[in-house]
């Protein structure tokens, strides 16, 4: 008898984490499995954050939060915008979360309808589309390819539209695929946006931080934009603070105040102590994480080599994030140590079983034809994973 709801029953279990807890559960059998599988950083949090929620923890912070997140904390946010993006917002347009992920499900949770569609420019973070189905809304992708950088047009945008469009997500520097939209494509694709104006925005900014030259530009600067668009951000990727979990919105006052009362009925507000800390996250100059950043890109660099040095994948150069998205489709139809490969889930469960490495396949980011890699890890780790990659697939 399955008691559970309908909506729990057709929810897919996140392919990010349940890649993970697979990678964990086989380490803990004893397999010497490596896993690229989660998008975190493998950095210890900075000193200077770490002695901030020490000092909140000692000055007894430890009350029930404001809903929308401290004052000092939604003041901080307020200057970072206006510091990194060049965004004017004022505390009230502020909500403070636990991680970003919740921002995004509060967003989703005030703006959508049953019915109401969500267009997704492929490949998308695999939250996204159960995001929107947990509201009943219909996710639309919007394809691109490996060769457009997986980018897409405004012409594809346009004739995704309908009249049941709600909201589009973007997310740049982007996860899986680490392109980044320049201000000239995001402008483009406004201008068609320009003519739709019941559809909401929200720009998933999220990995802004971890970006290797492309000039990072909120879409919330395009000054027809700025009223239907809520910029998502948080503290996890840049300054190792996955766990911690507090992620931010600025958006219209109207939203917020929405995204507030939500989060009021279900978990009121964001961790104390993590949003003390965040507050030093986000007041200190952005030049004291780049000792990551550099880390980060001389990984994509080595990961990119290693790589290409294998036949059979297909790779972009991504510009941010730390994420490799190879096109994989050369496999299909292959059988690798008998293991027949019709699929990129069928391709990341090879190299889970035979070279002990944990990917993610493409499918649950809407591209079926890659896997995702993350090199959020030691240099050894990627060096052995892919040397046991190759000896798999020669
Ligand atoms: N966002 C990270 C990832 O894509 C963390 C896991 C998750 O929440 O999906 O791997």
């Amino acid at each position: 008898m399955n008691f559970l709801s309908d909506r729990i029953n057709s929810l897919p279990t996140s392919a990010t984490l349940a890649m993970a807890a697979m990678a964990r559960e086989l380490k803990k059998q004893g397999k010497d499995i490596i896993s690229l599988s989660l998008g975190e950083p493998d950095f210890n949090t900075p000193e200077f954050i770490k002695d901030a929620a020490i000092k909140a923890v000692q000055e007894n912070y430890n009350s029930y939060t404001p809903v929308d997140g401290y004052v000092e904390l939604k003041e901080a946010v307020c200057l970072k915008f206006k510091r990194d993006n060049e965004l004017e917002y004022t505390p009230s347009q502020i909500v403070v979360s636990t991680g970003a992920k919740q921002s995004i499900a509060n967003i989703a949770q005030v703006l959508l309808n049953p019915g109401d569609e969500v267009l997704l420019p492929a490949p998308y973070w695999v939250s996204y589309s159960a995001i929107a189905t947990l509201c009943e809304a219909k996710f639309v992708e919007i394809p691109s390819t490996i060769e457009a950088n997986f980018k897409i047009t405004p012409e594809q945008l346009e004739k995704a539209i309908t009249p049941k469009t709600k909201m589009i997500f973007f997310n740049s520097p982007n996860n899986p695929s680490g392109s980044i939209y320049t201000e000239k494509e995001y402008i483009a694709l406004a201008k068609v946006l320009e003519n739709h104006p019941n559809i909401f925005i929200l720009s998933d900014e999220i990995y802004e931080h971890i970006n290797y030259g492309t000039k990072h530009f909120s879409f919330a600067k395009i000054p027809s934009m700025y009223d239907r668009t809520i910029t998502v951000n948080g503290v996890a990727k840049a300054f190792a603070m996955t766990g911690w979990r507090i992620g931010y919105i600025g958006a219209p006052e109207w939203i917020a105040k929405a995204c507030t009362k939500m989060q009021g009925q279900i978990t009121s507000g964001a961790n104390c102590i993590a949003q003390r800390a965040t507050i030093a996250a986000l007041e200190a100059p952005v030049s004291n994480i780049q000792y990551m950043v550099k880390e980060f890109l001389n990984r994509r660099d080595l990961v990119l080599k290693l790589m290409k040095e294998i036949d059979g994948f297909k790779l972009n150069i991504p510009e941010g994030a730390f994420y490799v998205f190879p096109d994989v489709s050369f496999f299909f139809g292959k059988t690798i140590k008998g293991h027949p490969i019709n699929n990129a889930s069928d391709f990341s469960m090879l190299l889970l079983q035979e070279a002990n490495v944990a990917t993610v396949t493409g499918d649950a980011f809407g591209a079926p034809n890659c896997i995702r890699i993350s090199y959020a890890a030691s240099e050894e780790n990627l060096r052995e994973a892919i040397k046991k990659i190759k000896r798999v697939l020669s």
